[in-house]
Order: structure tokens, then sequence, then C-alpha cells
């Protein structure tokens, strides 16, 4: 069955972590967070972010996953979008999905290393996946490990660029946005974001 968006708790920091908070903190953004450990394709919220290539026309992954639940229609209508660039996204409907809309964006490949070009890129995804998703009106959005995977993005690097993009987007940004939801597959993930979470999104 699908998982509404009431069933996902919003993640509570916990005060005193080792580390330095990098932002301070902004209680504004206390319910709008969530670390979710799953399948993004069962989420029932307004809008998913799909790690996609530049075709737009399916891959491995999580695109797979997102095409096979989604059904036929999420590939045709994705095939009259003339692909998409590295760093932006582009919106279609969710088909057979419980969400409302796929968010499509084309995260860096960082096979050959991580440099600025990649780091600004994998910001850009999820910069534009969120103004996307609020020029659409969906006030829930989920994400997951975007490049990651196939792609080859350090998962320990990346943590920290999705999260501080989500945290800069939800400062500026925080009437337009009810819950950034960072789903995630693998435990060695859930580690790092319950690791990394308190740094941008602090308790005190
Ligand atoms: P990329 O090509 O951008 O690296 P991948 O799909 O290979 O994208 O991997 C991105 C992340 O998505 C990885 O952390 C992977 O474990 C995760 N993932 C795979 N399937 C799913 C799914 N059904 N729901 C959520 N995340 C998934």
């Amino acid at each position: 069955g699908s998982v509404p968006l009431d069933d996902i708790p919003v993640w509570t920091p916990a005060a005193g972590g080792s580390e330095p908070n990098r932002y301070p903190r902004n209680e504004e953004l206390d319910q709008k967070i969530s670390l979710y450990s799953g399948d993004i394709t069962k989420l029932e919220i307004d809008a998913i972010v799909n790690a996609a290539n530049n075709s737009l026309l399916g891959g491995g992954g999580v695109d797979g996953a997102i095409h096979r639940a989604a059904g036929p229609l999420l590939k045709k209508e994705c095939a009259s979008l003339h692909g998409c660039e590295t760093g932006e996204a582009k919106i279609t409907c969710g088909y057979g999905l419980p969400a409302k809309y796929v968010i499509h964006t084309v995260g860096p490949i960082a096979q050959g290393g991580v440099g600025e070009t990649e780091r600004k890129a994998l910001r850009s995804c999820y910069k534009n996946s969120m103004e996307t998703a609020t020029e659409n009106a969906a006030r829930s959005v989920a994400f997951p490990c975007i490049s990651t995977g196939i792609y080859g993005y350090p998962p320990e690097q990346a943590v920290h660029e999705a999260l501080a993009t989500v945290r800069e987007f939800l400062d500026a940004h925080h009437d337009k946005l009810d819950r950034v939801i960072f789903c995630v597959f693998l435990p060695t993930d859930k580690e790092l974001y319950l690791q990394n979470l308190p740094l941008y999104f602090p308790a005190a």
C-alpha cells in the first residue's frame, strides 16, 4: 500500500550534537523535514523527485522503479519533454503513482571525481526541483539520494549538498513548502542523514 503524508513523521532534532551547527535554529522549519527510509514510489504526497538521466526516457535505480510503478503513460509524457539538462528539473503527472507529480532532475555523473562543476550541478538539482514544486503548488516533496547510485557521487559528500540546499531554500521560502522528505533507500544513507541533519536543522 501507499504511505500517506500524515504517516511520515516529522524529523525532530536532538539537542547537543558533537559537531558545531552549520546553520542556526530556524523554528519555522521545525515541522517541515522528514527522513523516510524506504521506497519513494510508495509515497502519497504532492511530488516525488526522480534521479533521471538526460534523455528522461527511463533508466535503472530509482528511475526504473518510478517508471515501473507509474506505468507507460509516464514515459509517454517524458518523451514529449525533449530531455533535461544536468542540474535542471522538469515536472510530469504521477500517473499510477500515489504521488500527484514526478519532478525529474538530472544529477551530475561523478565517476571522474567531484569538483566544483559536479557540486554546483547537484545543488541545482535540489534547488530547481523545489522551485518546480512550488511553481506547481506542490507543498510536499520527497528526494532520493540524487547521483549517489549509478552516477557515483560519494554519498558522504552528497548529503551535505542536499541538506544545505534544502536548508537555504526553506530559509528563503518557508511559506511555500510544508514538507521536504529525504527518502533514503540504503541503511548507510540513513546513517549519513541521521548524522548530518542536526548540523543543518539544529534543535537550538
Ligand atoms: P543516480 O543515477 O542519480 O546515481 P540511482 O537511481 O542509481 O541514481 O541512485 C540514487 C539513489 O536512489 C541511491 O541511493 C539508490 O539506492 C536509491 N534508490 C533506488 N531505488 C529507490 C527507490 N525505489 N526509492 C528510493 N530510493 C531508491
